[in-house]
Parts: structure tokens; sequence; C-alpha cells
């Protein structure tokens, strides 16, 4: 077996500060390209103990709920938001494309698991990051419904301020804010930035380069 070898020439002291540095840089690195923050970090863990509780009350009376979340963007969301909800779930993830890596939704939204959730007769949870166009959301509550759920519910992190290209509006949504490009908490840009604590806005060079 290979045994990590400890350098005896080499002062440990200089290897700490090597560390702390590497880290300081490395940390530094991704909140540099946001030009702004939108929702702090402490502001989403508030609003998300009011949205919990009002699922909880609401689902309160159903032996079990039936959530299902978009994937990747809801991801950061659902695992800070359910924790909250002290009911029985059972937590499916659904894979669906519509942006395609971009700053702007493709207009088409893509299904791209082979299996699709067991939700016959369920009361179900629908839970994405954002809502946007509307296309998202529409699609996958029909196709829950056509999969047989008794009622869908929608729960968004975001809602954008503008016009819809698809009739929706998110039963849940924890705030509203104005129609441009957002990362961080579960949204990326270019598969990126998902795992900033807090909603922001990219520096445009960032986004040009
Ligand atoms: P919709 O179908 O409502 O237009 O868009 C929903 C999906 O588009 C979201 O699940 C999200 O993945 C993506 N999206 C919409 N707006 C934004 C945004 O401002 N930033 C990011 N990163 N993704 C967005
Ligand atoms: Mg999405």
């Amino acid at each position: 077996m290979q045994q990590a070898c400890p350098r005896d020439d080499f002062p440990v002291i200089w290897g700490l500060f090597i560390d702390f540095f590497a880290g300081l840089s490395l940390s530094f690195a991704m909140h540099e390209d946001i030009e702004r923050v939108l929702i702090a970090e402490e502001v989403i863990e508030k609003r998300l103990d009011v949205i919990a509780r009002r699922v909880h009350d609401d689902f309160a009376s159903e032996e079990s709920l039936q959530v299902v979340a978009i994937l990747k963007g809801a991801l950061v969301f659902m695992a800070d938001l359910l924790r909250r909800v002290p009911l029985r779930l059972e937590i499916e993830c659904l894979n669906v494309a519509s942006y395609h890596g971009g700053t702007e939704s493709s207009g088409q939204v893509d299904f791209l698991d082979q299996k699709l959730p067991d939700v016959k007769g369920r009361c179900v949870l629908l839970i994405d990051d954002i809502l946007d166009t509307g296309r998202t959301l529409a699609a996958v509550s029909e196709k829950l419904r056509e999969l047989g759920a008794r009622e869908v519910k929608t729960c968004v992190l975001l809602t954008k301020d503008k016009e819809r290209a698809a009739e929706v509006e998110a039963d849940y949504s924890a705030f509203e804010i104005a129609d441009e490009f957002v990362v961080g908490y579960g949204l990326d840009y270019d598969g990126k930035y998902r795992n900033l604590p807090y909603v922001g806005v990219l520096s445009p060079s960032v986004i040009q380069s």
C-alpha cells in the first residue's frame, strides 16, 4: 500500500502557509465573477423557513407527499427547502433541459430520463429553480398529469417578472426578480456557479468571454 510521504526537509509551517493562500485564491475565483449579489444567503434562508411552513401546512393532511425536482437547477433549493418540511416526503428527480448552456431559453423542453417517476394517483409538489418563460413548468406539470398525478403544485425559488410564453404561475415562489440572467444557489452559467450560496448577476465580461 502506498503511503503519503512526509517531506522532512520541508517545514510544516510552509505547507500550511501555501495551503492557506491556495485556498484563498480558489475561493475568491468564483466570487470575483459576480458583479452583484441579488439575494444574500441569510435572506434566502429566512424565506425558506416561510415557504417550508406553508408547504407543511398545505400538505399536512396528506399521508405522504411526492416531490419531483427538476435537475440540475433545483438541487440546492430542493435540499435546503425539504429539510425544513417535516412531512413524509418521497423525492424523485427529473432531468430536463431547456437552456443548452447559454443565457436564453432555447424554447424547447427536453425530457432526458429513460424512465419517468411513477406518480399515478399522487399529489405532487414540483420544484424548480426559476420560473422564466414558463415552458419548463408547464411542460413538466402536463407530463405529470399525463402520468396520472392527482394534483400538481409548483414551487420555485425565483419568479422572473416578465410575460410568460406558457400560461403557468408558481403556487409557491420564494422571490420575484427582474428579467435578468442570474446564477447561484443551483442556477448555472455554462454548468458553473451552481454552488454559489447566494443568487447573483454575472459580470458581463464573464458572459462575453
Ligand atoms: P423556463 O422554461 O421557465 O423559461 O425556464 C426554466 C429554466 O430555464 C430554469 O429551470 C433554468 O434552468 C433556466 N433559467 C431561466 N432563467 C434563468 C436564469 O436567469 N439563470 C439561469 N442560470 N437559468 C435560468
Ligand atoms: Mg432548469
